[in-house]
This record gives structure tokens, sequence and C-alpha cells, in this order.
């Protein structure tokens, strides 16, 4: 085909959508209801089961800080239009008073930590240490659970749809149970004494459970202070005593902590590492999948490497 005649085509389309759009105001794009989402993470999953039949808006942006979110002015207009809130809970997100205030009285804001049932496991280290930990989604069979709970409120919302939601959470938790199975051979080679993940946030305890890593970070939770001198003496010490490949700082907060104990240890540090946000779309993390793949490469790359 000419590149004119493909030209053509493509006026006539965009003429056709734009005749559309104004034959009518409320355009297929409005008849959807929106979902809110509190970070990227959930916005993969509810994205997976929804298709097409939702308008998704994630408040978090990806690569920011999800523990002490601020809502923007553009989320209090996603909010006041949303029919259906799906935030993590564990008090992942300080910040649902905010959300709470905003939304509509009729509308569920729903946990999906709490509405799937998964089971938790308590935060390692800090000042939250012993309280259950937030970040379930790290193991991707946990994953799986958030998926068939999100089906399930998704149909409670939008009934005629919920067969189609049903059958995308079980395709989806198949791809999720698939891909535990793929992570956990492709870090088999790294052998048990370098299976230490020391990270910036101990964010990891789900990971660590699930692939069988000793773990540990400079800070228990990133809702508390960070790079403080009593946890930078804490896990210097635990550096000391096991004397891990590597250490890990993570996406979403700022290396310069995990550079300093690099520098006071003499452990190099390697990342980043992807936990409370997907990368950016188009980048190897902009997924759930993408950013579990990502963070095995890092890992391999990192506690596998003599040099
Ligand atoms: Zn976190």
């Amino acid at each position: 085909m000419e590149s004119r005649d493909l030209k053509l085509i493509m006026t006539r389309r965009f003429l056709i959508l734009l005749l559309a759009s104004l034959l009518s105001p409320l355009g297929w794009a409005q008849d959807r209801p929106t979902v809110v989402v509190t970070f990227s993470v959930l916005e993969d999953f509810v994205a997976r089961v929804a298709g097409e039949h939702a308008e998704i808006v994630s408040l978090t942006p990806r690569g920011a800080e999800v523990h002490e979110y601020e809502l923007r002015p553009g989320d209090f207009r996603a909010l006041e239009q949303a029919e259906l809130v799906f935030y993590n809970g564990l008090e992942l997100e300080q910040w649902m008073g905010q959300v709470r205030a905003v939304v509509g009285a009729d509308v569920a804001v729903v946990s999906v930590a709490a509405e799937s049932g998964v089971e938790t496991l308590p935060i390692v280290s800090g000042d939250y240490r012993g309280q259950a930990d937030p970040h379930a989604w790290m193991d991707p069979r946990r994953a799986g659970e958030y998926v068939v709970a999100i089906a399930g409120e998704l149909s409670r919302v939008i009934p005629d749809r919920a067969s189609t939601f049903r059958a995308n959470a079980k395709a989806y938790r198949e791809e999720l149970d698939d891909l535990y199975r793929e992570m956990a051979d492709a870090l088999d080679v790294i052998p048990p004494e370098r299976r230490v993940l020391i990270s910036s946030e101990a964010a990891f305890v789900y990971f660590a459970e699930a692939f069988d890593f000793l773990h540990d970070g400079i800070w228990g939770n990133n809702a508390e202070s960070e790079g403080a001198p009593r946890q930078l003496m804490r896990i210097i010490d635990l550096i000391d005593q096991r004397r891990p490949p590597a250490l890990f700082w993570e996406s979403t907060v700022s290396s310069r902590t995990v550079e300093s104990v690099s520098a006071d240890t003499g452990v190099p540090y390697d990342g980043p590492l992807y936990v409370d946000s997907l990368g950016e779309v188009g980048t190897p993390a902009g997924s759930y999948r993408g950013m579990m793949r990502e963070n095995v490469r890092v890992l391999r790359d990192a506690l596998l490497d003599d040099g």
C-alpha cells in the first residue's frame, strides 16, 4: 500500500472518530465506570481483570512514594467520579483518610489485602516490627489471590461483566503461578549462603519467604524515618556479620543511604529493585510480571557476581 493511501485511510479514520465523539457527548469512554486504585501494582491487576470494561485511574504516579502520598488536584476529580476504589491496606497507604473524605458515601473502598484474605507475615525490623507487612503482592502466588478478590469486587459493581472478570482473573492467576515457578527456577542458581537480600526498605518479606532469602532492610517500612543513625548502626552490624555479596535499593527511594552503608561496609550496592511501584510504561519493569523479572535479573547479577 502506498503511503498516500495509508494517510488517506488514517485521515478518514480520524474524521470518523471525531464525528463519533461529537455526536455522542457521553462517548463510550465515559460509559465505563471509573475504578480508582492507589498505586501502579494494583493498576496492573485491575487492568488485567477489568480489560476494557472500566476506566482505571491510579493515584500514586509510577516511581513515587506510595506510603506517604498526598492527593493532587486531578486525583480529587477521579475520586469524585469513582464507582469503586481499590487500595492495598495493611497500613500501606497512610493517606486513606484523604481518599475516604472525597469519595461518595455509597462507593465501596476496598482493601485488596483484606478482601483476599491473604496470609500476612510480620514486618521484620524497625518501628513497626511485628505488625502485618503490607507488601504481600511481592509473592506472585499471593498476587494471584489479590486478582481473584479484585474480580469479585468488580463483579459486584459491574454485574453484567462478572463472567468476563472471573475468566480474566483465572487466566491471570495461572500466569502468576507460572511466574512464581519461573522466578524460583531462575533464582535457584544462587547458592544458599549468597541468598541475602538487604535493601533500603525491608519490603521483601513475602518475596524472601517465597524464594528462600534471608532478608532485612536499613529501615523496616517507608512510613518511618529513613536513614537514621540507629538504623545505620544496626544494619552495618548485620552486614559485618553476614558479609552479603551486595546491598540493594528500591526504585521509589533515594540510593543515597545505601551508598553510604556501602561505603562504610565495603559491600557493593545494586538496583533498583521494584516493590512499591511499577517502572514507567514501556520499560522492562512497566508491568507486574516485568518488574518481578527485573528484580530476578538484578538479584542474579549482583549475588552471583564474584567480581
Ligand atoms: Zn513499601
